[in-house]
């Protein structure tokens, strides 16, 4: 799996083509997807159209920068005329009627895209398994996950079925995976990178980024992407670095290490996999300083609590009426007229206190339009996401606001705290990027909380805006790899890309 720069000097040396290099990934799906499941929609043809296009910029000298890479996109970034399912049932046949301003601006440079990437409903989950397409599995061990949500773009990075990715980070759902299938994921700074065209599913987490084989390559996906966008009031006026001329710089970093990210939970292997790679930082002459995050066991609670709040209004859209999958209309009028004779026939015979609840059932019944609704969010939402917008609406409703999601935006901000009293003292901060490797498909499925477990490491950036990369750091002795995580301070993308690079190094 060639870099980007290599890929480059080959196409304008000559040596070979996009379309050739189109062909050989095209070659991959064919031959991996069935097993990996990690590309859900492909168009070949729009492929190798583009492919000619962007070969014929080459041979004139005027390509641009992302010239050369092949593209595959996490299913709930629009794509003009593609699909965009979110491995919904919901969304099944919705057909993207603009571009996210991500995909023009990788246009706009020569990115081509080639599929759309496999994912958990609506981006919730950590295992890729909640998905109408049927779970990913992962290129190293397809009896285990590639983990989630963006786990169709980690493993088609990983199997060499795309050069890059992009995918979708709320609580992880870019690292983690990455982490899993041993490439390259990088969350940036909430607001660096336009959110316009990326389907919601909690709007102060959501932010997009890259998979990629190098740490160089995603520092040129991330200079093309970053950026303000007034389509996004979000995005920050924050000027871009050149976030490849950043990874010139060799100057020492000073990496925090967080005595709570080293505690119960962690898989041994994960940890020496980890402790090896700062003491040979450390022996490069990076320093290391011992701090402490004190809020970190809340950030689970508080982001399962403040994330599925936000979804559950986010997803209120879905109602079949404008969007996606609707019901049957005529099932809906023959089941409310069911009922109605049903209830009309028990109030014949009943007296009392069985008469009034009874007229009072006939009052409240659904109208038609009302069990449209029920009726398409039923069919068209999966278990998890239904458990999401059940708990979010819980947390929102009158007597329970300031217990839960009061509470939990005030413990959001401490954990923002602990960030910013770190940052003071060091560039990066250090981590696994999950508890253990790729767990096996099925084992977390009846367990929830689990599941939710499973996103320790990743969760507080998201809670509290700041950016982290995960990088290969070796592989475990069950043949799986594991990732070592960076985050940074918010607008600070360089030092983790600085630090990853420092990683990659150390395996020559
Ligand atoms: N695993 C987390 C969740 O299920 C994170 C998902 C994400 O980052 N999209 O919400």
């Amino acid at each position: 799996m060639k870099n980007l720069l290599t890929t480059q000097d080959e196409l304008s040396a000559g040596k070979t083509t996009l379309q050739e290099i189109v062909e050989q990934y095209i070659e991959s799906i064919d031959s991996n997807n069935s097993s990996v499941n990690a590309i859900v929609s492909l168009d070949k043809e729009d492929a190798l159209e583009q492919a000619g296009r962007i070969q014929e910029k080459i041979k004139e000298g005027s390509a641009g920068k992302l010239a050369g890479s092949v593209v595959a996109v996490k299913d709930l970034i629009c794509e003009k005329g593609k699909k965009t399912t979110c491995s919904s049932n919901i969304l099944r046949n919705f057909e993207s009627v603009y571009n996210a301003t991500v995909i023009d601006k990788l246009a706009a440079e020569d990115a081509l895209f080639l599929g759309r990437a496999n994912m958990d409903e609506f981006a919730m989950g950590s295992s890729t398994e909640n998905s109408i397409h049927g779970p990913a599995r992962n290129p190293h061990n397809t009896d285990h996950v590639t983990g989630g949500s963006s786990g169709g773009s980690a493993a088609a990075v990983a199997a060499g079925m795309s050069s890059m990715s992009l995918g979708s980070d709320t609580g992880g759902s870019i690292r983690q995976p990455a982490s899993y299938c041993g490439v390259v994921g990088l969350k940036p700074t909430y607001g660096r990178v336009s959110r316009y065209g990326l389907v919601a599913y909690a709007s102060s987490f959501d932010c997009i980024g890259p998979f990629t084989n190098s740490v160089m390559d995603a520092a040129l996906m991330l200079e093309q992407l970053a950026g303000s966008d007034p389509m996004d009031q979000s995005t920050a006026d924050e000027p871009v670095e050149e976030y490849s001329k950043a990874l010139e710089n060799t100057e020492k970093l000073t990496i925090g290490v967080p005595d709570e990210y080293f505690g119960d939970g962690l898989d041994s292997e994960v940890r020496s996999v980890v402790e090896d790679h700062l003491k040979s930082l450390e022996a490069e002459g990076h320093s290391l300083v011992p701090i402490n995050l004190p809020h970190t066991e809340y950030a689970i609670a508080t982001y399962y609590i403040l994330a599925t709040a936000e979804a559950s209004s986010n997803l209120a859209r879905y109602d079949g009426i404008r969007y996606g999958h609707r019901a049957d209309f005529d099932q809906v009028e023959e089941e409310l007229k069911k009922e109605q004779i049903a209830l009309e026939k028990r109030l014949e015979v009943a007296t009392g206190k069985e008469h009034e609840e009874l007229l009072e059932s006939i009052a409240k019944a659904d109208s038609p339009l009302i069990r449209l609704y029920k009726n398409s969010r039923t069919e068209g939402f999966g278990t998890e996401v239904k458990r999401r917008i059940l708990l979010g609406t819980y947390v929102l409703s009158a007597g329970y606001y300031d217990a839960y999601f009061g509470k939990a935006q005030r413990v959001r901000r401490l954990i923002k705290q602990d960030f910013q009293e770190a940052f003071e003292k060091v560039d990066v901060i250090v981590s696994p990027t999950a508890p253990t490797t790729a767990f096996k498909l099925g084992e977390n499925q009846d367990d929830p909380v689990q599941m939710y477990l499973n996103d320790i490491y990743t969760i507080s950036a998201n809670l509290s805006g700041i950016c982290g990369i995960s990088v290969p750091a070796g592989t475990h002795s069950n043949g799986l790899p594991v990732g070592i995580q960076f985050m940074a301070d918010s607008f600070k993308e360089q030092n983790i890309l600085r630090a990853g690079r420092a990683v990659e190094l150390l395996h020559g």
